[in-house]
C-alpha cells in the first residue's frame, strides 16, 4: 500500500482546482485519492478493470461498476517531458515530467501522474515506480503523482 505523502507541489496551483467530473462518475476514485488510497473501476459484470471511470464498462457494456483497490506500486509505460504545455499557465514550470504508469495488479491498468524529481532526469520505459499522494488540502483534493522506486 502506499507509501508517501508530499504537500510540496510538483506543479503550481496555476489550473482549476482538479476534482470529480460534474456527473460524478469517478467521485469515488477522487475520494479514495483524499483517503491516501487508489481505486479503479471494476465492472461487476465481467471483471473488466478501467480507467477513466466511465458509466459502462467498455468490455461487456454492463451499467453495474463496481471499484477495486491497487497498490499503488507500477512502472512506467510511457514518458514525456513538457517544454511547451498547453495549458499556458504551466509555462512558466516547463520542463516537466509526466509518466504513464502500468499496474501489474489491476492487469496493466495504466494511470497518467507526474514523475516527482529532477525534470531534466533520465527516464527509463519499465522502471518501478510507487505513488505518491500531493495534498493539496486548501483546495479540497490530492493528486496522484509519482516517484522512482530505488
Ligand atoms: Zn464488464
Amino acid at each position: 500500500m502506499a507509501i508517501e505523502t508530499t504537500t510540496k507541489f510538483y506543479l503550481p496551483e496555476v489550473l482549476p482546482p482538479a476534482g470529480p467530473a460534474p456527473d460524478g462518475r469517478d467521485l469515488e476514485y477522487w475520494q479514495a485519492l483524499n483517503q491516501h488510497r487508489i481505486v479503479v473501476q471494476r465492472c461487476n459484470a465481467c471483471g473488466n478493470l478501467q480507467m477513466e471511470p466511465e458509466y459502462i464498462c467498455y468490455k461487456c457494456h454492463s451499467l453495474d461498476r463496481g471499484w477495486q483497490e491497487v497498490s499503488g506500486k507500477g512502472r512506467i509505460y510511457s514518458w514525456v517531458r513538457i517544454w511547451h504545455p498547453v495549458p499556458q499557465a504551466l509555462k512558466d514550470s516547463c520542463p516537466f515530467l509526466v509518466v504513464l504508469v502500468e499496474l501489474p495488479d489491476a492487469n496493466g491498468l495504466r494511470i497518467a501522474g507526474n514523475l516527482l524529481g529532477d525534470p531534466n532526469q533520465e527516464v527509463v520505459i519499465g522502471a518501478p515506480v510507487e505513488a505518491v499522494f500531493e495534498d493539496h488540502k486548501e483546495r479540497g483534493y490530492t493528486l496522484l503523482q509519482w516517484r522512482l522506486v530505488r
